[in-house]
Parts: structure tokens; sequence; C-alpha cells
């Protein structure tokens, strides 16, 4: 697998020097960290409370047949994020998972297995809608990141679920790292705007516009801000995450939903130690050849910078654990679907 020359990474985060969205300066220190010093110093964000999210819980506690959607992915932290809202705020969930047809079993069996431990309702949503849609952007070479197409089309299934089972709060696993802010909205879709995804936002924009001329994606969003602007003329959701909230360590809450809920990690996903899909892989090289880096390099350079972790957890964590095997088989599963 060949990912080009190696590029030096910055001596605070662990980001690449990728001019020009990432420059690293006369100290090794990149324009990212530089940037959020500056920020830092001018103003101080109060952080987030636990009381704020039971405020915003209580609004809902209670209506309809469940008050909150949860979206799963099986996974460390929208495992405990279903583990919370029944356990430690006693709200009534509806545990919602889908499979593009990418979802690795591991996944899979641990929503299954955390919605029988908790006694929750469990929406599974199978699906080939989107599959077409990865195969184009593939063999177009587009430089775009496969999860931000994805993203879009999964926030938007969401709305329509929640929409469907007349849910007010749509609650995800996202971490600090991932969005750190009620309204930031997608766990992979990128605020464009952000320096460090600039050109990574730019790929995918270029890519959603050449589906206006194909017949099968031709309504497809323009945009998440699009995705969830038409969502909502359907239906309101807010949508929540209690990691925002929360001061835990994922080591203090993977040992809970171990323990309670019977969870465990997947055999193979990147970055180590998370559990993401199969077509993930393919996102991961794609973006380390075109880029430098992926967006998990950029949500783990957040969590270093916030002291969530160490430098060196990240760098591990963010290593290549894949190689071309792994990846051809998930190119065969592009394919379409025997009839
Ligand atoms: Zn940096």
């Amino acid at each position: 697998m060949d990912l080009g020359p190696e590029r030096p990474i910055c001596k605070r985060c662990v980001l690449p020097h990728s001019p020009p969205d990432i420059v690293l300066d006369a100290e090794g220190v990149c324009s990212i960290c530089r940037q959020e010093e500056a920020r830092q110093s001018r103003s101080d964000d109060p952080p987030l409370l636990e009381t704020d999210f039971v405020r915003l819980l209580q609004k809902h506690r209670g209506k309809g047949t469940h008050d909150c959607l949860v979206m799963c992915s099986g996974g460390k932290d929208s495992t405990a994020a279903l583990y919370y809202m029944k356990r430690r705020y006693r709200m009534n969930p509806l545990a919602f998972m889908f499979d593009h047809g990418f979802e690795q079993q591991d996944a899979i069996d641990n929503v299954r297995r955390a919605a029988d431990a908790l006694g929750v309702d469990l929406l599974f949503y199978r699906t080939d809608a989107v599959r077409g849609l990865f195969r184009k952007m593939v063999v177009s070479g587009s430089r775009a990141v496969l999860c931000h197409p994805c993203s879009i089309w999964y926030m938007s299934l969401t709305f329509e679920m929640a929409a469907r089972f007349d849910i007010p709060l749509i609650i995800a696993g996202w971490t600090k790292g991932q969005s750190a802010r009620p309204g930031v909205m997608t766990r992979c879709a990128c605020n464009v705007d952000a320096p460090e995804y600039r050109s990574m936002g730019e790929a995918t924009k270029a890519f959603l516009k050449t589906l206006r001329d194909d017949p099968q994606y031709r309504d497809f969003p323009s945009s998440m801000e699009e995705a969830v602007a038409r969502a909502r003329k359907r239906h309101h959701a807010t949508v929540l995450s209690p990691h925002w909230f929360l001061d835990q360590a994922a080591e203090d809450y993977v040992e809970v939903i171990r323990r309670e809920v019977g969870w465990r990690p997947v055999a193979e996903s990147y970055p180590a130690g998370s559990t993401n899909c199969s077509l993930n892989f393919l996102s991961v090289w794609n973006s380390l050849r075109h880029f430098g880096y992926t967006h998990y390099h950029v949500e783990m350079a957040k969590m270093v910078r916030q002291g969530l972790m160490t430098r060196e957890e990240a760098l591990r964590a963010l290593e290549v654990n894949f190689g071309d095997e792994t990846l051809a088989r998930v190119l065969e599963r592009l394919e379409p679907p025997a009839k």
C-alpha cells in the first residue's frame, strides 16, 4: 500500500504538514494549533454541564411511545450513549441501527446485545440504497471522503425515522473531538469552513454536484445543511450527544458497557479501538493518499489539544492497521448484489 512520502507531524497535535490547509511552522507546530492558541487567549467558552443536558431532556421526557431515538453503531461511544439514556437518565429510547451493507457483524451483535440487556426497543434498517453512490465515488477517482455523503444520507434517514415514530430527540454518541457543541450536526460531515477540512470539503462538494446528472441520486442533498433543513421541514428533532456534557474518559464507560451490556470491541477497525464500518478502510486509504490525513486525525488532534487523550495515544491509534487484502475485500463488496 503506497501512501507517498512520510510527512512531518505537528509537535503538539497529530496533524501532518499538508499545505495549503495545514502548515507546520519553524518550531514544528501546525497552523491549526496556532489558530486554536489565538482563539483560546481571546475567549473561554463556558463548559457544558450535565445539568444543562438534564434540562434539555426534561423538555421531552415521556413524550410519545419513545422520547428519544438513539443512533447506534455498535461502537463504545454510541453504546454508552444508549446505556446512559436508559439507565442514567431514565428515558425511554428507541435504539436505531442502519446497515448500508458494510457494517461489521460484531458491531451489529453489540447493538442487539445492548438492546436486549437494557430492554429497549430496537429498529434495524438494512438497505442497499447507497451502495451505488459509494461505487460511483470510488470509480470516479474522487478525492471526496466517503464518510461525508454517507453521513448526509444517514442523518436524513435518522430524521426520517424520528419523524415516522414522532420522536422529538435524536441522541448520538459523538465525542467532544467529533464535535463539541450542540448545533454542530454531524459525526463525519465536516464543517467545510474549518481550515483542516477545506480541501476534503471541496472534494465532497464537487462530487455531490455530479449527482445532479444521475437519475438514481438526483435528489441527494448537496450538503448536510440542506439535508437537515429538508428534514426539519417535515419533523423537528433536536440532536444531542451525552458525551458533550459529561467528563467521562472512554476507558471508564467501556468498562461499564462491557460489564452491563456485554459490549465487545470489533476484530478489525480503523482507527485502532474504534468500531467503524468496513467501507471506512477505503475512505481512510483514499484520504491518506490524497491529503496525508483523515477526519480521524482532525478529531484526535482536537482531543489532544483538549487534553482528552495524549499525543502518543492518538499517534498509536492512527497508525495504519490494515492492508491491501482488506481493501480488496471491501472493493469486492461494492459490486452490485447478484440478482
Ligand atoms: Zn498541531
